[in-house]
């Protein structure tokens, strides 16, 4: 672990430091390595940039074949480019790159897919106990890569690291998950299952957890023996491609983990390429809906998350102060960017007149730079993010509900980020569930309140919206969560429990429109063995004497 030092010049007041300042050195970055590629594989575990200052260089991103990093030839209209969200400074550039490129990171998959098949699973086992192992040693270095390219502070950067880090200590688990069953059907008859590798996978990944989302198909995939494509965002590739250069260092051979890039074309030919057997999609409801439709068609397997709206019910009985600091937390958190957010507030009877309390406490929230010490919530991806959220809050003002607390027009203290795609708190009260700001999800720190008259009517109203990921009831009655739970459709239920994803022991459940085929195959946990692996089953027949047949058996085998 680094040791976090405070600088004491204005210019870099609060900022995290990895070392001591060296005067001799710039402020703006600590490149103590030679460089590589782009910013965030030009680091170490304990040298990496912990600042917004601009870079002295740009580099593209590079794509990872053969457990080598290589860079696209794409030029010009085919880069886009990645800005750090608290400056709009350009961090790197994503190529979109080629079909030959492409083709060339299949082929790699497909070639070490044999190998890797058949190497024992205790030997894949050790490679993710070293790859756990490496994560650990380089939490900071992959949070620093995400506060540069997504915007989070860099504690709730850290989260997104240990919820993906998480997934990979499940998955040295899989000796024992990938054990099949045994019995015996019948005399001298036994029927075994075995669950075997699909293939050449492919994982299509949003912005929002650029390390978490990447390890909810890592682990899995690779311990289950396929060779994996990952294409992360093309808005923040960073986090990613640190965990591949950590993957090749813990022991995954060449071609079982490789990163590709690009928009809608990588997209689409990952879709369309016959030697992918599966697709792994996490990101909002339109590019969602028709890569499983598209994929499902085309005949892979396809795990898809989605969009959400997700409702927090307080109940007249609850510890106020509990539901207040959990809300505001799991509202504003990573600037409302996360697909368990708690977006919409259902103010039951009497918690109606909490609405101040609510606000007060958002605007004690600090916005700021993700690496500034002490900031509660960074700024929203890019700008065009920023002006749809400003939109959908506009809308709600026409369309006649109450702005609470508005968020709008903020800027830090500090003209270092004037630039910065900032929307700070921002709650909208009487609102209607037919207005836009209800039925959209919003991606933003906004916090939505409408109201009902008892517990019924609450569940009612979540009922009725069509996303399902997550909910949560504040109370102190066992009876009301109860009957919540047994009510609730939404698929992760929260009792006093802002953001309930599920530790990987379990999956993530989310359902309904938030989650494709109603959740038939969701991520990590045992359901994400059982999407990255097929099943054989055996049946054998040992006769313990001769037997003198007098005739073919032509009926259907009874085995009895
Ligand atoms: P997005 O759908 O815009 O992008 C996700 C991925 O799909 C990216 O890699 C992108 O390049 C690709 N993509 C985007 N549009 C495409 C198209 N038309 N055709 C083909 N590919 C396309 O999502 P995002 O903005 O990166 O992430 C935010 C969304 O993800 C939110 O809706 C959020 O709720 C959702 N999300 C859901 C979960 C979950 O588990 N349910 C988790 C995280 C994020």
């Amino acid at each position: 672990m680094f040791q976090r030092v405070v600088q004491k010049s204005a210019r870099s007041a609060g900022r995290l430091q990895l070392q001591a300042p060296r005067s001799s050195r710039s402020s703006r970055t600590l490149h103590t390595t030679p460089r590589r590629c782009n910013a965030s594989l030009n680091s170490t575990a304990t040298s990496f940039i912990r600042s917004h200052d601009k870079l002295a260089s740009v580099e593209n991103t590079p794509y990872f074949i053969d457990n080598a990093f290589k860079q696209s030839a794409a030029t010009g209209a085919q880069l886009v480019d990645v800005h750090d969200p608290a400056t709009n400074e350009l961090v790197t550039r994503v190529p979109q790159m080629t079909r030959d490129e492409l083709e060339a990171t299949i082929a790699s998959a497909a070639k070490a897919y044999p190998a890797w098949k058949n190497t024992s699973i205790m030997a894949r086992q050790q490679i993710m106990f070293k790859f756990v192992a490496l994560i650990r040693e380089n939490w900071d270095r992959l949070a620093s890569s995400i506060v540069l390219e997504q915007g989070k502070t860099f504690a709730d950067a850290r989260g997104d690291v240990l919820r993906g880090l998480q997934v990979a200590e499940a998955a040295c688990g899989a000796p024992e998950l990938l054990k099949g069953e045994v019995l015996e059907v019948a005399k001298d008859m036994e029927t075994r299952s075995y669950r075997e590798p699909l293939g050449v996978v492919a994982a299509i990944c949003p912005f929002n957890f650029p390390a978490m989302i990447p390890l909810w198909s890592i682990p899995i995939a690779c311990v289950t023996g396929n060779t994996l494509v990952i294409k992360p965002s093309e808005r923040d590739p960073g986090a990613a491609l640190i965990l591949a250069e950590l993957a090749r260092e813990a022991g995954l051979p060449d071609g079982v983990l490789n990163i590709v890039h690009g928009t809608h074309d990588t997209v689409n030919f990952l879709l369309e390429h016959e030697d992918i057997k599966a697709i792994s999609f996490v990101g909002g409801n339109k590019a969602g809906e028709y890569i499983f439709s598209k994929g499902s068609a085309l005949g892979k397997r396809v795990q898809a998350n989605l969009g959400a709206k997700n409702h927090a019910v307080a109940l007249p009985d609850c510890d106020k102060n509990h539901f207040i600091n959990s809300v505001i937390g799991a509202a504003f958190g990573a600037a409302g960017q996360r697909c368990m957010a708690l977006s919409v507030v259902v103010l039951v009877g009497e918690t109606q007149s909490w609405l101040p309390e609510l606000v007060e406490a958002s605007k004690k929230l600090s916005v700021n730079g993700g690496f500034i010490e002490g900031s509660d919530l960074g700024p929203v991806i890019t700008p065009h993010s920023k002006a749809r959220i400003e939109s959908l809050i506009q809308s709600a003002a026409d369309e006649g509900a109450t702005i609470a607390l508005d968020g709008r027009g903020f800027k830090p203290a500090d003209p270092a980020f004037a630039a910065g795609n900032w929307v700070a708190p921002t709650i909208i009260s009487d609102v209607k569930t037919d207005m836009t700001c209800y039925t959209e999800e919003i991606f933003g720190p906004v916090l939505v309140c409408v109201q009902a008259d008892s517990l019924d009517e609450a569940v009612e109203l979540i009922n009725r919206n069509p996303y399902g990921n997550g909910t949560a009831v504040f109370t102190r009655s066992g009876a009301a969560a109860e009957r919540f739970r047994r009510t609730i459709e939404a698929g992760q239920v929260g009792i006093n429990v802002p953001i309930p994803v599920p530790l990987p022991m379990f999956s993530f459940t989310g359902n309904k429109k938030s989650v494709a085929a109603g959740g038939a195959s969701t991520f990590y946990g045992r359901p994400g063995i059982n999407f990255y692996t097929q099943q054989k089953t055996v049946t054998a027949l040992w006769k313990s004497e001769d037997v003198v047949a007098k005739k073919a058996d032509v009926s259907m085998p009874t085995q009895s």
